[in-house]
């Protein structure tokens, strides 16, 4: 009896220690050994960051701050900016033996709301501060979780939304039979009829709150003509929102380019001249490249049990290519998982396998984080808000144990504390 109750007071006054181990307040000074300055692209050793009411007040090696600022030393952590995944799809699990279509005729869309709150708690607490979510969403459930985390009531990324994916009639349901494929296409996409319709559904998209106009420039079957797609650019333009074009080979994305579009979604295969376009257009590119491991996770969901790597890299092989020549161009780069499938990884760590991927495609972890910080919050037009570990910009913080200039692959699944708008939200 003594014993067990002696027992209790240790693991109470252990955790009441560990409590006071982790800034839970308001105001405090981080003390890291490495931060990630991402403006520059470059690690500093030795600074200290001031967090006052959500808000980055100060960064550098000697900052002074107000006597008795509770402090927290970090000498074998690295601190980044919140993490920015530009390309995800809360409410879509797509099971590997099944259509993508599947997912919106099986499950309700309160089923469905309520398993993105689980899936934007893995991304908060895989250290992403900040997601977009780029449809596939049923009919503005996207918009809805937003809401829900922005108010506080589920814990989550801020998360930016595009509603219904603006589409032609087939969308990106593959194999429905041709007779039905508008029918099922209607209920996660925003079909469009002529120039006329493509701009209404902007203005509906705008009404209802959305942060960023997706389009599918060509489906399964056809795609959105260029006066649509015009149409919806310069509508969009006018409401002040953003548009970001799923196109995968260079037709489609001159398409997008033409009409005035501000980023590429995926861009498998693309010719010098079409980077050479987008970086004079200052257009971005979102890569969603696999990484070894996630190719391995997709086999594994489809009982595929040997692994054949060297033919995994091979397969991957145009994809690095592309990713060094948009970098020698002068492309912007942003980080985007394009998450979905259902595997054995949490939705927050398979988010990272994109990062992994950009390793494995050459680039350092310094511009590997860029993408994911500095240049997705440019792109995301949130640049002066996030995406930087700079005085006046909001508290979005991670703290990963070890070095992640030295250590990417092993630090960068290693996360001590998230912090968003100053607030430990993963301990
Ligand atoms: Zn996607």
């Amino acid at each position: 009896m003594f014993k067990s109750g002696y027992s209790l007071l240790c693991i109470l006054l252990l955790s009441l220690y560990s409590l006071a181990q982790s800034p839970t307040g308001d105001t405090y000074l981080l003390k890291a050994g490495k931060i990630f300055d991402a403006e520059k692209g470059v690690f500093l050793t030795n600074q200290a960051i001031y967090v006052q009411g959500g808000t980055i007040k100060g960064v550098g090696a000697n900052l002074s701050v107000p006597k008795g600022t509770p402090e927290f030393n970090v000498p074998q952590a690295t601190i980044t900016p919140g993490l920015i995944d530009a390309h995800t799809h809360l409410l879509t699990v797509q099971r590997l033996d099944d259509n993508l279509a599947t997912d919106a005729l099986l499950h309700s869309s309160e089923y469905r709301v309520l398993r993105a709150a689980g899936l934007a708690r893995s991304y908060l607490e895989a250290g992403f501060t900040t997601v977009r979510d780029l449809g596939n969403s049923g009919q503005y459930l996207d918009v809805e979780v937003a809401k829900a985390i922005n108010r506080g009531f589920i814990p989550g990324p801020r998360m930016l939304t595009s509603g219904p994916i603006i589409s032609a009639m087939d969308g990106q349901f593959y194999q429905l039979p041709f007779k039905d494929q508008e029918r099922i296409t209607k209920l996660e996409y925003r079909v469009v009829n002529g120039a006329q319709d493509a701009a209404l559904a902007v203005k509906e998209h705008a009404n209802n709150g959305v942060s960023v106009i997706k389009v599918v420039v060509f489906g399964e079957r056809m795609g959105v003509s260029a006066e649509e797609m015009k149409a919806i650019v310069q509508t969009a333009h006018s409401h002040r929102l953003k548009v970001t074009a799923h196109a995968t080979s260079d037709n489609d994305i001159n398409l997008a380019l033409e009409a005035g579009a501000d980023g590429i979604e995926h861009g498998y295969y693309m010719a010098d001249s079409i980077l050479e376009k987008m970086a004079k257009k200052g257009v971005y590119l979102v890569p969603t490249d696999p990484s070894t491991h996630s190719i391995i996770e997709v086999e594994e969901a489809r009982h595929i049990q040997k692994h054949d790597t060297a033919q995994i890299k091979s397969m991957l092989a145009p994809l690095s290519d592309r990713l060094k020549r948009a970098q020698q161009k002068g492309v912007l780069i942003v980080a985007g998982s394009d998450a979905y499938f259902e595997v054995r990884s949490t939705r927050g760590n398979a988010a990272k396998q994109t990062l992994i991927a950009y390793l494995e495609e050459g680039l350092s972890p310094a511009t590997i984080l860029q993408t994911a910080t500095w240049n997705a919050a440019k792109a995301l037009d949130l640049g002066n808000q996030i995406g930087a570990l700079r005085t006046g910009a909001k508290a979005d913080l991670v703290i990963f144990n070890g070095d992640l200039e030295k250590d990417f692959q092993k630090a960068l699944f290693d996360v001590k504390w998230v912090i968003k708008d100053g607030k430990l939200v993963k301990q």
